[in-house]
């Protein structure tokens, strides 16, 4: 995973840092195991009170990029155990239809042939005709989510690639676990787009613009997963007030009960922790009617 070499890679994982502001904070210290391919070394990272270390949240290969920036990733400690963990059932065994749908076929083709972009169309299609019949979660969609998500970041749609991934990544971890090869290229793809994007600022900017082209397109599920993941980025950058705007949104259009509901209401859930901690009057109000939302006291009625 570029700029990291390859057994620099394989002895960690994707990690993103929230950037925090102000007197809770955090801060790298030492500079141990400096690698000399790819120039990275391992840094030991503290949550900080008023500059003072108080916790260890782990450690990380750091490349400085320049100034305070820097990538990273999180070590690894043990190597990963092999856990063996049955492939999760899916209901495509009620529909093997979808397998043989020409759509689907043709897709998988072309990723055969190392052709994402050729291929992203035909998997479109092939998961358009899963979530009719399968639910959101069911591995045989997630499957296809996945490489749908693939195949926006091979054509440069980093946004809505990322969108996806935001989405599709808790529910692999939940469906095939941590460690399955699945949910390995989701968190592997979704550092990818970050680092072409280039920061959560620009990501925020680049989410911000997609939402706003959403608006004119019919397809709530693509409105919904773009500006949950603008609130995700906002939350990134410290923009804690505008996270919460933005994922109470989605949550209040959101349809009930459906498997991508719940990913979001936990964004939010998040970002209310954040808000309440900050404890700005202005803050504590957008929690308060966020928090009635997620408890149902707050539901829109039609009265
Ligand atoms: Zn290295």
């Amino acid at each position: 995973m570029y700029p990291f070499c390859g057994p620099c890679t394989a002895g960690s994982e994707a990690w993103r840092a929230a950037e925090t502001a102000g007197p809770m904070g955090s801060r790298f210290y030492g500079h141990r195991n400096v690698c000399e391919n790819c120039g990275s070394s391992v840094r030991t990272l503290y949550n900080t009170v008023l500059w003072v270390p108080v916790s260890k949240v782990g450690r990380f290969r750091i490349i400085p990029t320049g100034g305070r920036m820097y990538v990273g990733r999180k070590v690894v400690d043990q190597p990963v155990p092999a856990v063996v963990r049955r492939e999760p059932a899916s209901a495509i065994v009620n529909h093997p239809e979808l397998d043989g749908a020409p759509a689907y076929k043709q897709a998988e083709a072309y990723w055969e042939e190392s052709e994402p972009g050729q291929a992203l169309p035909f998997y479109q299609s092939a998961l358009a005709e899963r979530e009719k019949v399968l639910a959101a979660d069911d591995p045989a969609t997630l499957r296809v989510r996945l490489r749908v998500a693939q195949g926006l970041l091979a054509t440069a749609n980093y946004g809505r690639a990322i969108a996806w991934f935001e989405l599709v990544t808790p529910q692999l971890v939940e469906v095939f676990g941590p460690h399955h090869e699945l949910t390995r290229a989701a968190t592997e793809a979704m550092t990818g787009a970050r680092l072409m994007v280039g920061g959560p600022r620009s990501e925020a900017q680049l989410l911000a613009d997609i939402v706003a082209a959403d608006e004119f397109v019919d397809d709530d599920a693509q409105l919904l997963r773009d500006r949950a993941a603008l609130g995700k980025a906002l939350l990134a950058c410290g923009d804690i007030a505008e996270a919460v705007e933005a994922l109470t949104q989605v949550v209040r259009d959101a349809p009930p009960g459906h498997p991508d509901t719940a990913i979001y209401r936990k964004a939010l859930v998040e970002a209310c922790g954040l808000v309440e901690a900050r404890g700005k009057k202005r803050d504590v109000q957008l929690a308060e009617t966020a928090r009635g939302l997620l408890s149902g006291v707050d539901a829109p009625t039609s009265t």
